[in-house]
């Protein structure tokens, strides 16, 4: 039996422990409207989020509006992230600043701006520039987590499905899907767990070729496995291409490729296994809870966001569920800039 709510109040103990009061993240959940989160399913979501906050010690504060909602069939989230437009040179700068930290090394050795210029993309496509200097796209909260003003109200939206939640109360899910696990990974792509290479998917699926908008995490994503040279092997958004890691030349995590062209899954997750990579694997397996782990963390301190204490390690639960469930990332909306 998987009692919704544990895990959250696992990782905040952990990482409470002896520390001293500093500094923090804050996330707030909102909710309101006919199909707002009320009682338990409020409380465990901000739970979610407090799991993600009490992590960082960056100094900002992060909206996110959630509800239920009519969601497909099998999906038992989704979550769209509010992004902004910031040159290379910009981010560039942020992120380098930031490379004297424990386990960001690699940030000092960022590509220039040729090599991602060019990365490796499907006929057709380019990767979006200024003279030459790409334009990445940022969730907004993690805009705000490298030093930048953010003018948004919202930085992200978050549905859960009706069909699995609205009548969840009680804080029981015997049997279902972890209901805190799906909050805290819907949040993970709030805070900035998005690859482009959904867009290069999607608009293949469309015959649409575009010009792409990296992000932050595009910085890390390579063919195959760890990449010969962090700084100039040749980062790959194709769907196409078999299979990719996110890797920052020391490490290297599996993520998918795209749902249409590529392994059949949104190319913004890490690719399925057991014991999982992170909460931020593509689907949740029933009857499972999925907390945060060094993964996923690692990730997100490579796109800017600051550790607030040591890592608490792996957390990691045994799945023991047959069936699964796809934790689905919208399409995103329309770029705030
Ligand atoms: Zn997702």
């Amino acid at each position: 039996m998987v009692r919704a709510g544990r895990l959250g109040a696992i990782v905040l103990a952990g990482l409470t422990c002896g520390v001293p009061a500093r500094a923090s993240m804050v996330i707030n959940i909102v909710s309101s409207g006919a199909d707002a989160l009320t009682g338990n399913a409020l409380a465990v979501a901000q739970n979610a989020a407090n799991a993600w906050a009490s992590l960082f010690s960056n100094d900002i504060t992060i909206n996110v509006q959630m509800s239920f909602a009519d969601l497909g069939s099998g999906v038992l989230g989704s979550a769209s992230t509010a992004e902004t437009t910031l040159s290379y040179s910009q981010v560039y700068g942020s992120l380098r600043a930031e490379a004297g930290q424990s386990g960001k090394g690699a940030l000092a050795n960022l590509p220039g701006n040729s090599t991602l210029l060019n990365t490796t993309l499907p006929s057709g496509y380019s990767v979006a520039n200024t003279g030459g200097v790409p334009n990445l796209t940022l969730a907004t909260a993690d805009a705000k987590a490298l030093g930048y003003s953010v003018g948004v109200a919202s930085d992200g939206t978050i549905e859960m499905a009706k069909s699995y939640y609205s009548g969840w109360a009680s804080g029981d899910t015997t049997g279902a899907f972890d209901y805190e696990s799906v909050v805290i990974h819907e949040i993970g792509h709030v805070l900035g767990f998005i690859s482009s290479e959904d867009t290069v998917d999607y608009d293949l699926q469309q015959n649409n070729p575009s010009a792409i908008f990296l992000t932050p995490l595009d910085l890390l994503r390579f063919s195959g496995g760890l990449p010969g040279d962090f700084m100039n092997t040749l980062r790959d958004l194709s769907p196409t291409t078999g299979a990719q890691v996110l890797s920052d030349g020391v490490v290297a995590y599996s993520v998918c490729t795209g749902a249409y062209y590529g392994s059949g899954c949104q190319a913004s997750h890490w690719t399925d296994t057991s014991p999982a990579i992170g909460v931020m694997q593509y689907a949740l397996p029933g009857g499972t809870v999925q907390g945060i782990t060094s993964a996923d963390i690692w990730a997100m301190e490579m796109i800017g966001y600051d550790l607030a204490v040591p890592e608490p390690g792996t957390v990691v639960f045994l799945a023991t569920g047959l069936a699964v469930l796809a934790i689905l990332r919208r399409r995103r909306s329309p770029r705030s800039v």
